[in-house]
């Protein structure tokens, strides 16, 4: 339903609920989020729940510090509306955390698969297979894991994924649900939704479908899931006072 994403100089909790909040008005059932924590080991530290984004708690910003996260506001389509099921979700390890909106169509099958493996699926949801197939990628790099996991999913979908092990970034993909990717002094940020962004920055770049991009603090990148790189440039939009 809502993706918000941040990764820069400031606190990444306060600025991904504040573009959560202003993503209400389109209505959703379940809110969560999760921060790259710094330091010499980096985790992703998540929240989630069945409810409003105040329903987090007002002390959450004090507890998950960080500089890069990515939240969630769910409309569910696999499984109730509950806080196990609610976004991110996380790989068995929880070192990668997904936010997704759309749906996969063949998680059945995906979910059977890796049950087969011996992963334990927590939740109900289409999206968790995808935090299990970006985890279990050996692949070198974050892009190539996010790329490996999308081919094996049919479906739609706007995803954005932190990962403890790459924690200078957020890789982002779309296909079917609006991402956009908005520019900042040295800092960007990724929403589903102009409104999300429009506070911080006007300077937006739409991805298209079948693309993927990584945030990190001095810019984005755009890539073909063949990871070819695409031009793509961030433009000044016009908003309404
Ligand atoms: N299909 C996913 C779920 O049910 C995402 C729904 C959404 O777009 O919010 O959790």
């Amino acid at each position: 339903c809502g993706i918000v994403g941040y990764i820069g100089a400031q606190q990444a909790a306060p600025l991904i609920l504040e573009g959560l909040t202003r993503l209400e008005h389109r209505g959703y059932d379940s809110v969560g989020l999760a921060v790259v924590g710094a330091g010499r080991e980096p985790a992703v530290k998540v929240v989630k729940a069945a409810g409003r984004v105040r329903d987090l708690g007002s002390d959450l910003p004090k507890r998950f510090s960080g500089r890069s996260g990515i939240g969630h506001t769910r409309w569910a389509t696999h499984g109730p509306a509950n806080d196990v099921n609610a976004h991110p979700h996380t790989d068995e390890k929880g070192d990668v955390a997904v936010v997704h909106n759309g749906i996969i169509d063949n998680a059945a099958a995906l979910r059977a698969r890796l049950a087969d493996d011996g992963v334990t699926l927590t939740s109900d949801t289409d999206t968790e297979v995808l935090a299990h197939l970006i985890g279990r990628s050996v692949a070198e790099t974050l892009e190539e894991r996010v790329v490996e996991a999308l081919a094996a999913v049919e479906g739609t979908y706007g995803i954005a994924v932190v990962h403890a092990d790459f924690p200078d970034r957020i890789v982002v993909a779309r296909n079917g649900s609006p991402l956009i990717i908005g520019v900042g002094e040295k800092e960007m940020l990724v929403a589903s939704d102009l409104a999300a962004l429009v506070r911080h920055t006007t300077t937006v770049a739409h991805l298209a479908d079948g693309e993927i991009a990584t945030l990190t603090p001095a810019g984005f990148t755009t890539f073909r899931h063949d990871l070819t790189r695409v031009a793509r440039t961030a433009a000044e939009v016009d908003v309404d006072p």
